[in-house]
């Protein structure tokens, strides 16, 4: 049987074209389809070895304005491509902006089942199709070297040669190619010359936390959760103002993640407020601002805001909006 590598287009810098080959910052982002994308890298076919291509436009989107609709349709299509016996893994041409939440939402929504034996590589890059020196195709060959790397599994990050886990990825620059970090983790490994060489074991599919049903999952109206952030001064003014404010096409509020200071630390007149919106039946929880580290117990423990160990804000808002779906 011929097996088969997919590539789905999200869009993204790596889509992206500017007036100038000069030109790396002033593009429009999402311009180049995947199949052209991909014809345009002269060594894809000797990276591909004997796996024949197939290629799928699920969305055409600067990931900045990544919606839930987007989401909706790529999980549904990771999970049908990832269902065929013949598929050996995918690549998933998205921007660098969002990359992290989509690789984590990916990594709790797919079936630990179809995860098992297969991994979801989301790749990315910093400078336009249209550049001169553009690192796309670099960063689409490594990912390719991935998925169809013996033992791969799971949803992971490649970008500069260097893989990160959906748990830990998170992008911490905006300009240089190599973006990406995985904090206290560490990346999961490198791509060298084609070969990948693990820094630690595959991603854990196991430990997907919130599984959840493709039918809840691609319910029309996904519960509203908002992130607010604690800082000198900080008032209760915004967490007062999500929840009175007239109820818009994205529903009543159901969450607040709290990006904390230090170890989840909150302005006490913040609390106030999240206290009011707790009792009014918003569930509130509790990340920090820190890029490094995670919140450390006791110190938050018991006093009613409960925190997703180890998730960043952005991460933590997905988790709890997958907690409040289920
Ligand atoms: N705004 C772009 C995006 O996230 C940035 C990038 O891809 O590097 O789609």
């Amino acid at each position: 049987m011929t097996k088969k590598l997919v590539f789905l287009g999200m869009g993204g810098t790596i889509a992206g074209t500017a007036a100038s080959a000069a030109d790396n910052v002033g593009y429009r982002a999402a311009q180049v389809g995947v199949d052209q994308l991909l014809q345009a890298i002269p060594t894809l076919g000797t990276a591909l070895g004997c796996h024949e291509l197939v290629s799928e436009q699920v969305a055409q989107v600067d990931s900045k304005d990544m919606a839930f609709t987007h989401w909706k349709a790529l999980a549904l299509r990771v999970c049908h491509h990832l269902a065929q016996a013949d598929v050996s893994g995918l690549v998933i041409t998205h921007g660098t902006d969002t990359i992290e939440e989509t690789a984590f939402f990916l990594s709790q929504v797919v079936p630990t089942a179809l995860l098992a034996s297969k991994a979801v590589v989301l790749a990315c890059a910093m400078r336009p199709a249209s550049s001169m020196s553009p690192d796309g195709p670099r960063n689409v060959l490594d990912a390719v070297a991935l998925a169809c790397t013996e033992g791969a599994k799971g949803v992971m990050v490649v970008c500069a040669g260097t893989i990160h886990t959906a748990q830990h990825v998170q992008k911490i620059h905006p300009y240089r190619l190599d973006a990406f970090d995985s904090g206290d983790a560490g990346p999961i490994g490198y791509v060298e010359e084609g070969v990948v060489r693990l820094t630690y074991p595959w991603p854990k599919t196991e430990d997907v936390r919130r599984p959840i049903t493709l039918e809840k999952m691609a319910q029309a109206a996904w519960p509203r959760v908002e992130i607010v952030t604690s800082y000198v001064g900080a008032s209760g003014a915004i967490v007062r103002a999500l929840c009175s404010a007239p109820q818009g096409s994205e529903g009543p509020l159901r969450g607040l993640v709290v990006a904390g200071t230090g170890n989840g630390t909150i302005h006490a007149d913040l609390d106030v407020a999240l206290r009011e919106a707790q009792a009014m039946g918003v569930k509130v929880v509790r990340s920090t601002r820190c890029a490094w580290g995670q919140i450390v117990p006791p110190s938050v423990l018991g006093d009613g805001f409960s925190h997703f160990e180890g998730l960043s804000p952005v991460k933590a808002r997905i988790a709890l909006i997958l907690e409040l779906l289920a």
